[in-house]
């Protein structure tokens, strides 16, 4: 029967919820925020990748209402036949102006972005030094390029020095991968020893900035600026979906590098143009980036509430290394992490659990937002606390 091929999906489907590693989607019925209603309930909002809160800004939205309405909704093509607008150059100029490079080139999404980079930058001859943890996007880019990709350990410098000194001089050209903020740890990956390494050894450096813009810098151009690396060659991939509250990715980096993916990156060419929606709502908040530092420091001060907060009320608790807004709680399984989500989702407080395969160990990750305010944060460490102790008791 034809039916037959298909009944090892069910049997995959059986071994997913056996190890407790099912997945669904959850439906948020509000503006995005610190406070949403989730699947009816509202909730207090640890989940989002929403830093500044902007995706429920008034400035966006209606940015997004004056674009359709002049422009349509649909782009209609790809950049390169009918899709292209001024406000997609103004977009690519505004955040080369951000991470002070020449140039940026904007995809329809971030995923897109680090897909369409790396296979056109790195071929079959070539070889990929990628930290372990890197996100997905950047990991089916070095797949889909055909270069000889190889995992260095997570932040360790020493053994991705070992891997140049190993491999680099069998390959043509050589390419260091790395995100900047690492999304599921929170740790920053050590981009000036990277460089140097890079330099060392004739390597290309492509950094995803996907949770760094926005967040880090004096500017909020990155851990890029963060660093004071502005001024090194390097190729910087961000989104627009994160900080930005809008979607779609981009790529920063020397006017050749952009005039080159544009001629070659295959999910540049061949896929429909951003819309314009998201690309006005993008304007709009690298406006409010620029203007309104004080939603930037916002979200750093609650950092360091939430963490004050932690380890005065809960020392008990082991949290990830992080440096950033996203702080994970550690946990001893998957049905543990799963047990405490639920509990803290009894409470009213919406903070996921991370399990393999997306990581090696399970955790709870609870990201911050500028608009998280300090009740909220006393509310989560509150529940986090019930729950502990009923864990104990
Ligand atoms: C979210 C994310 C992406 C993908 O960006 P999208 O615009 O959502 O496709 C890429 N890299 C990292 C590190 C991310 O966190």
């Amino acid at each position: 029967m034809l039916e037959d091929s298909y009944l090892w999906i069910e049997k995959s489907l059986t071994t997913i919820h056996q190890a407790n590693w099912y997945r669904s989607v959850r439906t948020l019925e509000s503006l995005p925020g610190a406070e949403v209603v989730l699947e009816g309930k509202p909730v207090i909002n640890f989940a989002s990748n929403d830093y500044l809160g902007l995706a429920g800004d008034y400035r966006l939205i209606e940015a997004a209402i004056a674009a359709i309405q002049t422009f349509g909704t649909g782009s209609t093509g790809s950049r390169l036949m009918t899709g292209h607008r001024e406000l997609h150059r103004q977009l690519e100029l505004e955040i080369a102006a951000l991470k002070q490079t020449e140039d940026a080139l904007v995809f329809s999404s971030g995923y897109l972005a680090n897909l369409g980079a790396i296979a056109s930058l790195v071929g079959a001859r070539d070889l990929i030094l990628a930290d372990e943890y890197n996100h997905s996007s950047l990991k089916n880019g070095g797949i889909l390029s055909q270069a000889t990709q190889i995992d260095y350990q997570h932040c360790n410098l020493a053994d991705l020095s070992q891997n140049l000194a190993q491999y680099r001089s069998h390959y043509r050209r050589c390419l260091i991968v790395s995100d900047t903020v690492f999304s599921m740890d929170g740790d920053l990956c050590p981009l000036p020893e990277i460089l140097e390494l890079a330099e060392a050894h004739n390597c290309m450096v492509l950094v995803d900035e996907a949770h760094a813009t926005g967040v880090f810098g004096d500017n909020g151009a990155g851990c890029v600026e963060y660093f004071g690396l502005t001024s090194f060659p390097l190729i910087q991939i961000g989104t627009l979906s994160k900080s930005l509250g809008s979607l779609g990715g981009y790529v920063a980096g020397s006017k050749n590098l952009v005039d080159f993916l544009r001629n070659r990156a295959a999910s540049f060419i061949y896929t429909t143009a951003l819309s314009i929606a998201d690309t006005a709502t993008a304007l709009a908040a690298l406006k409010i980036i620029r203007q309104e530092p004080e939603h930037r420091q916002q979200l750093w001060e609650n950092v360091s509430t939430l963490k004050q907060l932690i380890s005065q009320e809960l020392p008990e608790i082991n949290l990830l290394p992080s440096a950033s807004p996203i702080i994970c709680i550690s946990m001893g399984s998957p049905s543990q992490a799963l047990q405490l989500t639920q509990q803290l989702r009894e409470q009213g407080i919406f903070a996921p659990a991370i399990r393999p395969p997306t990581v090696p160990t399970s955790r709870i990750r609870l990201t911050l937002m500028a608009t998280h305010e300090t009740q909220h944060l006393q509310a989560l460490v509150a529940a986090l606390k019930t729950s502990i102790n009923r864990h104990l008791a």
